[in-house]
């Protein structure tokens, strides 16, 4: 906001919030509101319930985080002496879970207000023992959440806000009808507060059926990547995939790097590729033990651990502060998961820089995505592993005559030569195609 020529931002101050959640921001070093923040603080302060369409990344968490311990810590009684389950925020993967109960801690310091965090794949021991000790917040995933809230450990009788965060990954995941369960026994009275980074038809659906009347904020994705987030495609073979990751990873030894595969498998055959090279990584997927991919996840955090190898759904709670790089070894078939993948980068309101290896088999992804950014993702150039199919991008067809075939054949004799020039001139020619 300019005014008399000098420019204005908004402070958390401005938006009325209690003071130690002022000093909790203070300490983690926010300054600014970021976008959605700005934008859904207020609403929330309101008590409106709330439809954020936002990727993770781009501050969503403290924009339903702030107002939520707010509200708490003014109507916190002295005499009340056994806590009661308040706000429930249900999110699809532990890793998310934990980390926004990360930011609730972190946020909520100095209010005094507890919050815990609820998860399967572990033991229920210490998460029951938290709930009956007592909490204001739960954070959760859905099918342990139910399951506790079936054996009686949960009441939600004293409930006042409900989020449901990244609804079309729940939806994606299959929990719908554990999400319909879960509201179902929710008091009708209530805030609630409901999150998407994309809104197809049964999320529309589903937030008509959680929400009263809401207001919307929508975060859109170029906003979050094209602005912040420097990108490049590097056309290259299937079997190139590899050599290149390996060339790209031995340039930046220092960077903490996150490299997404489509599938599992094709995670963990990453690793094993890299660990031929003397890389080391980790992969972090779905076949995963929950304490491989806490370690892993712990350890890439960190720093001790430079290259994480992950899959789109194990991959939606990773919050590092200092990732430099994304390099999509896959291209995604949905051309929103690749906003997500390269809004791991560039979070909130740092830089940083998005590289993806495109085969022939997923030109197509790469014109969806296009189509999606609303802009050409910049051609990285030559690389030392460049062959006929790596390189050329597609031409229109022409009709089948004798001169077009000719040029094709040119062309192909051009990239083989070309091919082998820079396999044997590799490290030489290819330093200014992947900075
Ligand atoms: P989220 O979208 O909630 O996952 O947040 C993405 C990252 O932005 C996290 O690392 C937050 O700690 C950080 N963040 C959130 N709000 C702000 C802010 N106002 N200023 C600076 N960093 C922020």
């Amino acid at each position: 906001m300019y005014l008399y020529g000098l420019e204005f931002y908004m402070t958390f101050k401005d938006l009325g919030l209690a003071e130690p959640i002022l000093k909790a921001l203070q300490d983690e070093g926010y300054t600014k509101p970021t976008p959605i923040q700005e934008q859904a603080i207020p609403i929330l302060l309101k008590r409106k319930d709330l439809l954020g369409v936002a990727q993770t990344g781009t501050g969503k968490t403290a924009a339903f985080g702030i107002p939520i311990l707010h509200h708490l810590y003014e109507g916190i009684s002295l005499s009340q002496n056994k806590r009661k389950v308040k706000a429930l925020v249900v999110t699809p993967t532990r890793e998310l879970a934990i980390q926004i109960g990360d930011s609730f801690t972190a946020y909520g310091r100095y209010t005094g207000l507890k919050s815990t965090v609820i998860f399967g794949g572990v033991k229920q021991g210490k998460q029951v023992n938290a709930l009956k000790a007592g909490v204001d917040i739960i954070i959760a995933t859905p099918g342990r959440l139910l399951d506790l809230m079936n054996q009686g450990y949960i009441s939600f009788r004293d409930l006042d806000y409900v989020v449901l965060d990244e609804a079309d990954q729940m939806l994606d995941m299959g929990f719908i009808h554990d999400i319909k369960k879960i509201i179902a026994k929710l008091p009708p009275k209530r805030q609630s507060l409901f999150f998407s980074a994309t809104m197809p038809k049964s999320i529309v659906e589903l937030s008509r059926k959680m929400l009263g009347e809401f207001e919307r904020v929508t975060i859109k994705p170029e906003q979050a990547t094209a602005e912040k987030v420097e990108q490049g495609v590097y056309f290259v073979s299937k079997s190139n995939k590899p050599k290149l990751l390996v060339h790209l990873l031995e340039k930046r030894p220092e960077d903490s790097v996150l490299v997404f595969s489509r599938t599992k498998h094709g995670a963990n055959k990453i690793v094993k590729k890299l660990a031929q090279a003397d890389i080391k990584s980790a992969a972090i997927h779905g076949n995963k033990s929950q304490t491989a991919r806490q370690k892993a996840l712990g350890a890439f955090k960190d720093g001790t651990l430079k290259v994480l190898v992950a899959t789109d759904i194990a991959a939606r709670g990773i919050d590092v502060d200092d990732l430099a790089l994304v390099i999509n070894f896959d291209l995604p078939n949905v051309s929103e998961t690749y906003v997500h993948r390269i809004g791991r980068t560039g979070r909130a309101n740092a830089s940083g820089i998005a590289m993806s290896f495109c085969m022939a088999e997923e030109r197509a992804y790469l014109k969806d995505i296009e189509k999606l950014i609303k802009q050409q993702v910049p051609r990285l150039g030559d690389h030392p592993y460049m062959d006929e199919a790596s390189e050329q991008e597609p031409q229109p067809r022409k009709p089948n005559n004798r001169s077009s075939s000719r040029n094709q054949n040119q062309n192909r004799n051009r990239n083989r030569n070309r091919n082998r020039n820079s396999n044997k001139n590799r490290g030489r020619n290819d330093s200014n195609s992947s900075n």
